[in-house]
């Protein structure tokens, strides 16, 4: 589904990104991993072009979307994006959270909207909730949240940034049992992470980066167990 080509990502004389090359297939669970610092937000961000790439492509169904003729606001519409800090609405409930995209953006109506934003409550165990407002609800529970509307959008990428590194341990696992529900039922997903264990288990590909390249790639079993490269095995020595 996407492709990235020869990506790079300058801050200044600051180069965060270097010639990265990686692809998401459709249906495939991809972990990224790195170090802090390494870039892993910054090209998530490039991805949905919350930075602009200094250079490279990113080819979306066959189309390279840094053309200027590409449709940047549409684009964005494909893809679902969950941040480490929830990002919800504070004055709307939980309901109308996960409304107000498919209101705004794809001209769905209020029923189709209501429809979809329930189905997908359900999905992330939070249609209890849709009259709550967010500081009425757990970290863990304003995350599911995130999910859900990140979800109604129907996306065909859902990208995941870290999503629970700002929850209390407690509440980790009720987020990433979410997230491998969605990763079994063949969504499309690049996740940033540091959940190991989780990456293990739920990746069809595992992609290390350490200063702005993409040092490794490969099958989890590959990179987290038998990993080939001087810099993953250090990565790992120091997380696990
Ligand atoms: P973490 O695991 O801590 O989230 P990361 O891998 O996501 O780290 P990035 O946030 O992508 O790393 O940052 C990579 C580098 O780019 C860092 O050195 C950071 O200081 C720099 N950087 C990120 N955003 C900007 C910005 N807007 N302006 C200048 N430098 C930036
Ligand atoms: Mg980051």
């Amino acid at each position: 589904v996407i492709e990235i080509k020869h990506l790079n990502k300058s801050f200044g004389n600051h180069e965060v990104l270097r010639d990265v090359n990686f692809t998401v297939n459709k249906g495939e669970v991809v972990c990224l991993i790195g170090s802090s610092g390494s870039g892993k937000s910054t090209l998530l961000r490039c991805i949905n072009l919350l930075e602009t790439p200094t250079g490279g492509e990113i080819i979306y169904n066959g189309e390279n979307i840094l053309n200027d003729k590409h449709d940047v606001r549409k684009y964005r519409t494909h893809l679902g994006m969950v941040f480490q800090q929830f990002n919800l609405f504070n004055n709307h409930n939980v309901l109308k959270n996960c409304m107000v995209g498919q209101l705004k953006v794809l001209k769905r109506s209020k029923e189709a909207a209501k429809q979809n934003a329930l189905k997908y409550l359900k999905t992330v165990g939070m249609d209890k909730y849709v009259n709550a407002k967010p500081k009425q609800l757990s970290g863990g529970q304003k995350q599911r949240v995130a999910i859900a509307r990140a979800l109604a959008m129907d996306p065909e990428v859902m990208l995941f940034d870290e999503p629970t590194s700002a929850l209390d341990p407690e509440m980790v696992g009720e987020v990433l049992k979410v997230m491998r529900q969605l990763a079994d039922e063949g969504n499309t997903m690049l996740i940033v992470t540091h959940e190991m264990e989780f990456a293990r288990e739920v990746s069809d590909r595992i992609v290390f980066m350490d200063k702005g390249v993409i040092v490794e790639e490969g099958p989890p079993e590959q990179v987290l167990v038998n990993p080939q490269q001087e810099r993953t095995k250090e990565f790992l020595k120091r997380t696990l």
